[in-house]
């Protein structure tokens, strides 16, 4: 199987491949069990597609206005070496020994978290315990995931930080078909050398052709293909003969993987931080599809932190660039910035990703807002819709906070606190999407009164959720009780 050129890709047409996508009008939609996997697959398929057509900015709205042939697909696939992207090869280097190797589930190639042994696992993707068998297909996009969104945490001291910094945000823009979606997201060569500095030594091999040396992989010396498809370990699929059902996309396949075999390169990229939380001194290689944070400390990706984190009060800064507070600043990822510039249509923004909590992830977003093209001369109403999200947020943790005068434990009291917040959060989330759709059509006042309504309603009714739980404790229903006049106080 190749991937450049054999239907591997599961689809609501069974499988197809990146030609008939890209070459023909049929509405092709992705259809895997999870979202992770599906979130994975189109940012591989962008990634191909980029290294087939690297198209400039003329040539991908060419493409997007009058659809790719098939002529002209095999045309720029006859210049590229395809026997890189056969199944024994792709994104698979091999280690001079064999020393060293550990052993991944399939079902760690998820999230990257293994479900059952570890506390911090479960309830994270669904069923997780029925997943242990990928067919011949699905097995590389389990494999570019690993080496692309999952952080090296999982795996201990066996895991490496890949070339984006490991479990950290992707966007990207979702169009009207899957094609579109994949062109939106394919990389225009010229418009990317304008914003990346990269030296005259840059390298744009394939690592399972060249694998990077030393200690410090420098981001200048690594070229958009080299990047995109950059590795982090060796890699051995574990093949076996024998019928399946695929867990991951449901077909059924000849041969059978259970496992993949890894071992961490040695040398580093510049997304690992020193002990001092640093830059390296490599500097981050810029990945299309990962917003940054730019502090004295270096460039890093963006990597959403804590349990009660939501896509929505990052939002602004995922599309444009934003001072996060006086010391760093939020760059949204390439492909926003691709798109913003060059097409002026509205933005469909897809944000995915794990939210971490030390070396665990404690959810998953995976949400697509709807912007209107203009949206530079939006961006005040944007950012008062989030800040209104964020004053009642916090609005409604000072009124919590009254709990904790209750001489109760303390853990038991910021329990109730995590849910109550966790639930507001979640369902503010809702809130914000819908007041958004509007913003081109109402006034920024109009906007913010709307969302001021919407999100102090349902602060309100989260905290009397908690107040009818405990109205028969009486230090808990007193303190709520004055938790809830600061709350209605709040303007
Ligand atoms: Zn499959």
């Amino acid at each position: 199987m190749n991937l450049l050129k054999d239907p591997f890709i599961s689809t609501n047409h069974g499988k197809a491949s990146l030609k008939e996508i890209l070459t023909t009008d049929t509405d092709y939609q992705l259809q895997y069990f999870f979202d992770e996997i599906q979130l994975a697959m189109l940012q591989m398929l962008a990634s191909l597609t980029t290294v087939v057509l690297k198209p400039t900015v003329t040539e991908l709205k060419g493409y997007l206005d009058s659809g790719i042939t098939a002529e002209q697909y095999d045309t720029t696939l006859s210049k590229i070496e395809t026997k890189w992207f056969e199944d024994d090869s792709f994104m698979q280097s091999k280690s001079s020994g064999e020393k060293g190797f550990q052993t991944a589930s399939v079902s760690k190639l998820i999230s990257g978290i293994e479900f059952g042994d570890s506390k911090d696992a479960s309830g994270l993707f669904s069923d997780a315990d029925k997943v242990s068998i990928a067919c011949s297909d699905c097995i590389h996009v389990l494999n570019y995931n690993l080496h692309m969104n999952i952080s090296g945490q999982y795996f201990g001291r066996y895991g490496a930080t890949g070339i984006r910094g490991g479990g950290v945000l992707t966007t990207l823009i979702s169009g009207k078909s899957l094609k579109e979606t994949i062109l939106f997201n394919t990389v225009a060569i010229d418009f990317y050398d304008s914003l990346s500095v990269l030296n005259e030594s840059v390298s744009d091999l394939l690592m399972w052709a060249d694998p990077p040396q030393g200690k410090l992989y420098s981001a200048s010396e690594i070229g958009l293909s080299r990047g995109l498809f950059a590795l982090a370990y060796h890699i051995k699929l574990g093949k076996q003969e024998g019928n399946c059902v695929c867990d991951i996309c449901g077909a059924e396949s000849g041969v059978t993987y259970r496992t993949l075999d890894y071992l961490k390169y040695n040398g580093k990229y510049g997304s690992v931080k020193t002990d001092k939380g640093k830059e390296n001194g490599a500097g981050l290689w810029l990945h299309p599809y990962t917003p940054r944070s730019v502090s004295e400390k270096g460039v890093f990706s963006l990597v959403p932190i804590g349990l009660t984190w939501s896509s929505w009060q990052d939002l602004a800064s995922l599309v444009i660039e934003q001072d996060i507070n006086d010391n760093s600043n939020a760059i949204p990822s390439y492909i926003v910035t691709q798109f913003r510039e060059n097409f002026k249509v509205p933005i469909n923004l897809i944000i995915g990703g794990n939210i971490t909590k030390k070396a665990s992830v404690v959810s998953r977003v995976y949400d697509l807002y709807s912007m209107p093209s203009t949206l530079s001369k939006n961006t005040r109403r944007i950012s008062e819709v989030i800040d209104t999200g964020l004053r009642q947020k916090e609005a409604l943790s000072h009124a919590f906070n009254k709990l904790f005068v209750t001489g109760y434990d303390k853990n038991f009291v910021s329990r109730i606190k995590e849910q109550a917040m966790q639930r507001f959060v979640a369902n503010a989330q809702q809130i914000i999407q819908q007041i958004l759709l509007d913003v081109d059509r109402k006034e920024a006042a109009d906007l913010r009164t709307e969302a001021k309504a919407a999100l102090n309603k349902e602060a309100k009714a989260v905290f009397k959720t908690v107040q009818r739980k405990y109205q028969h404790d009486l230090p808990l229903f007193k303190a709520l009780v004055k938790g809830r006049s600061a709350l209605y106080r709040t303007k």
